[in-house]
């Protein structure tokens, strides 16, 4: 039977998840559409993507023109589309919350690979998609993966996400506090932009993904744990009310994901590049994690846990450490002291409107920033 092709959009076509996504729709080319590419600075890479994959609109923050493309003229107008059965969203950081809410409005299906729309505003956006009858399928492995689990949410009694650990699960803490740049990049599973390579690093990047679960699940703090899994083969896993535990596995790539969150509800051969083999793997440890070693984690929970503006305060904070440490100006480990300090600072709007989340979200990245100069000054008198 010939299926109608679906119409897709991805904003952040030129990003790493940005990518993958359009090596699976080559492989995928007689179901799918593209109704428009987004790109940011890499103007060159979105040239050539759209010359490839001939969409009928491309956007960039650059100016950049294409004969026989049509340029949008903001993320919102591609958002607003309602040609799009459904849209990617795969930028990274705050530019990716409004474009999303635009998208939910116009009851354009979202598949979400962009943490912050969750941990920022996900009471408002997971309401606002329940209201529009719009599907928000998680391309986060880890969400994926209980999204692939759930049968019956109702009988869910917990969700169990997996975390590989990063590069320092098993280096001491002294090794931790001496980590370089390079370092703190060198994830030994999966290969992903800086910012939530850091993130990895020091397990906020579990943090995030909790808070993210919560909101699209739907699932309180204490019915969701964190086990750390090196291998990164089990994907996560959910427990019925009964005992039972379904996990999803695979080997770790982020085509598998990204593929069913914009095919879903099919499946397609796709990018399969080899079959999973439990022979092969032979092995999958499972352990706690350290919460001493790796407190943002806990402080995730605390900022889940208070709710309101403290989740986008936690991310704020956070992502303007993980910068100041990718520049050098600061340690691996001052990235949880300067955010633990930042959450300690914030006082909490409860129910915050877009407009708050945003303000909170400034106001944080100043403090931050002024914070760590003043730690700078410090260190060098
Ligand atoms: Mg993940």
């Amino acid at each position: 039977m010939e299926t109608k092709k679906r119409k897709i959009s991805i904003i952040g076509s030129t990003g790493s998840i940005g990518t993958q996504a359009l090596e699976v729709i080559e492989k995928l080319q007689d179901k799918f559409e593209i109704i428009a590419l987004a790109g940011g600075s890499n103007i060159e890479l979105l040239r050539q993507q759209a010359e490839k994959f001939n969409p009928k609109f491309i956007y960039a923050s650059k100016p950049l023109t294409i004969s026989g493309i049509k340029t949008a003229d903001s993320l919102e107008e591609i958002c607003s589309n309602k040609e799009n059965d459904i849209i990617l969203v795969a930028v990274s950081g705050k530019i990716g919350l409004k474009p999303t809410l635009k998208a939910i409005e116009n009851g354009i299906d979202i598949a979400l690979a962009n943490k912050e729309t969750l941990v920022m505003a996900g009471d408002i956006v997971m309401k606002k998609a329940r209201e529009n009858g719009v599907k928000i399928i998680p391309v986060d492995s880890e969400h994926c993966a209980i999204h692939q689990c759930i049968k019956d949410i109702s009988q869910v009694e917990k969700l169990i996400i997996t975390a590989s650990g990063g590069p320092f699960l098993h280096k001491s803490v002294e090794e931790m506090k001496k980590a370089t740049v390079a370092q703190a990049l060198a994830h030994p599973r999966w290969h992903m932009g800086k910012k939530i390579t850091v993130d990895s690093a020091t397990l906020m990047n579990k943090g995030l993904e909790i808070i993210e679960a919560h909101h699209l699940f739907g699932f309180d703090y204490d019915k969701i744990d964190v086990v750390v899994h090196p291998q990164s083969i089990v994907h996560s896993a959910i427990e019925y009310v009964d005992g039972s535990v379904i996990a999803q596995l695979g080997l770790p790539s982020m085509h598998i994901p990204i593929q069913y969150a914009i095919t879903y509800p099919q499946r397609f051969e796709g990018i399969k590049s080899k079959s999973f083999s439990f022979a092969d793997i032979a092995r999958l440890d499972f352990e706690k994690p350290d919460f001493e070693k790796f407190p943002c984690i806990k402080l995730a929970y605390q900022a889940g846990r208070t709710g309101g503006t403290a989740t986008a305060c936690l991310n704020a904070a956070n992502e303007e450490a993980v910068f100041a440490f990718l520049d050098g100006k600061i340690k691996l480990y001052n990235i949880y002291e300067i955010t633990a300090e930042m959450m300690s600072q914030h006082r909490v709007i409860e129910n915050p409107t877009i407009d708050e989340i945003f303000a909170t979200d400034e106001d944080v990245r100043r403090k931050t920033r002024e914070h760590i100069n003043k730690l700078i000054q410090k260190v060098q008198l």
